[in-house]
C-alpha cells in the first residue's frame, strides 16, 4: 500500500510560536504557568505541556493572583484582556499574529464607520475573540443563507473579515453573496488569508486526486483539521479524522491501494509517524512525500521570551 504524505502538513508558524511561549515561560518563570483555553486544539500537545507544569483553564477566575497567564493562539476578547489587567496578572499573549491582524482589520473598518460582518463558525474561540475585540456589534455569518438573513439595509456601509481557519476557497461563496447583496462592501485582500490554512487545503485537494482514502491527523475540536477532512469528502474520497494511530480502523483499508495522509495545523509530526506505524501493522507500506510548498515562515516570540532570563523573573502585564 502506498502512503502519500501531504506537503505541507501539520504545525504552522502560529502554533509553533504558541507552544514555544508556554515552554519558554515554564523555563523562565517555573511551573505552574496558567493558559487560558487549550494553547492549540490538540490533546497530545496540551497533555505534554500539562506534564511540564502548564495548567489549562477556561476562566481567568481559576488563575491565582500574580500567576503567569498565557492567552491561547486563538486570541481573546478585549473584556478578557481588561479583566487580566484589572487583576494585575502578568500576561503573555500567544495569539497568532495572523489572528491579531484580523482583529486590527476589523477595528479599522469599524473606526471608518462600517458595520462589520465576520465569516466564521459560532462558538469557536477565535470567533468569540474577534467579536469581542472589535468594540462594536459584529454580524456573524457562516453560509450564503446567513447572508440573506442579515438584518441590515442593502445600501449599508459594511465590511467583512474571516476566521483564519477558513480559506479563500471556503469563503468564496459567502463573499460572492455579500457582494451581490451589499452595494457598499469592503473586505480584505486575498493576501490577508492565513497562508497555512490555504497551503494545507490546497495540498489535500491535490492529494485526493491520487488516493483512495484520506487520513487527517488532528483533534476533533480542531477547526482546520475538520475542514481538511471535509475537503476529502467533497473530493469524493472516504476521509477520517484521527487523533493518532490508535484510532485507525483496519476496515477502512479494505481494497485501498493508496492512502493520503495529512495533519491539521495543531497536530505534531510525531502523531503522523505514529499513524504510519499503525498502518504498517496492517499492510506493507511504502511512504512517499508529495511535492508541495516548503514553508519557512516564523513569528517572533514576545520580547520577554526572546532572550534567556533568570528563573522566576516577572513577566510584563498586558499584550
Ligand atoms: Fe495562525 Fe494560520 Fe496557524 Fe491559525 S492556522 S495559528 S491563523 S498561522
Amino acid at each position: 500500500m502506498r502512503v502519500l504524505m501531504a506537503q505541507p502538513r501539520g504545525f504552522c508558524a502560529g502554533v509553533v510560536r504558541a507552544i514555544q511561549i508556554v515552554e519558554r515561560s515554564l523555563e523562565k518563570f517555573g511551573a505552574p504557568v496558567y493558559v487560558r483555553h487549550e494553547i492549540v486544539h490538540n490533546r497530545h500537545v496540551v497533555e505534554r505541556l500539562e506534564r511540564m507544569g502548564a495548567v489549562f483553564v477556561e476562566d481567568l477566575q481559576e488563575i491565582p493572583d500574580g500567576a503567569v497567564t498565557i492567552f491561547s493562539a486563538h486570541g481573546v476578547a478585549q473584556s478578557i484582556i481588561d479583566e487580566a489587567i484589572s487583576r494585575g496578572l502578568p500576561v503573555l499573549d500567544a495569539t497568532c499574529p495572523l489572528v491579531s491582524k484580523v482583529h486590527a482589520q476589523g477595528k479599522r473598518y469599524v473606526t471608518r464607520g462600517r458595520t462589520l460582518i465576520l465569516i466564521g463558525h459560532a462558538g469557536h474561540p477565535e470567533v468569540e475573540g474577534t467579536m469581542g475585540q472589535v468594540g462594536a456589534p459584529v454580524h456573524l455569518v457562516s453560509s450564503v443563507e446567513d447572508v440573506a438573513r442579515l438584518e441590515l439595509p442593502d445600501n449599508a456601509a459594511v465590511a467583512y473579515v474571516t476566521q483564519t481557519t477558513l480559506s479563500v476557497d471556503d469563503t468564496r461563496g459567502v463573499i460572492t453573496a455579500l457582494e451581490a447583496r451589499f452595494s457598499d462592501l469592503e473586505g480584505p485582500d486575498v493576501s490577508d488569508i492565513c497562508y497555512a490554512t490555504q497551503h494545507r487545503q490546497s495540498a489535500v485537494r491535490e492529494l485526493c486526486e491520487t488516493v483512495d482514502l484520506l487520513l487527517v491527523v488532528g483533534s476533533s475540536n480542531s477547526s482546520n483539521s475538520n475542514r481538511l477532512r471535509e475537503i476529502g469528502v467533497e473530493q469524493g474520497v472516504p476521509s477520517y479524522l484521527i487523533a493518532d494511530g490508535s484510532e485507525l480502523d483496519p476496515a477502512w483499508l479494505d481494497g485501498v491501494q493508496a492512502v493520503g495522509l495529512t495533519a491539521g495545523a495543531s497536530a505534531p509530526e510525531e502523531l503522523v509517524l505514529n499513524v504510519i506505524e499503525s498502518l504498517r501493522r496492517h499492510s506493507d507500506v511504502e511512504v512517499e512525500q508529495m511535492d508541495g510548498v516548503r514553508e519557512d515562515i516564523e513569528f517572533r516570540l514576545p520580547p520577554e521570551l526572546r532572550t534567556p532570563a533568570p528563573r522566576k523573573a516577572v513577566a510584563s502585564s498586558g499584550r
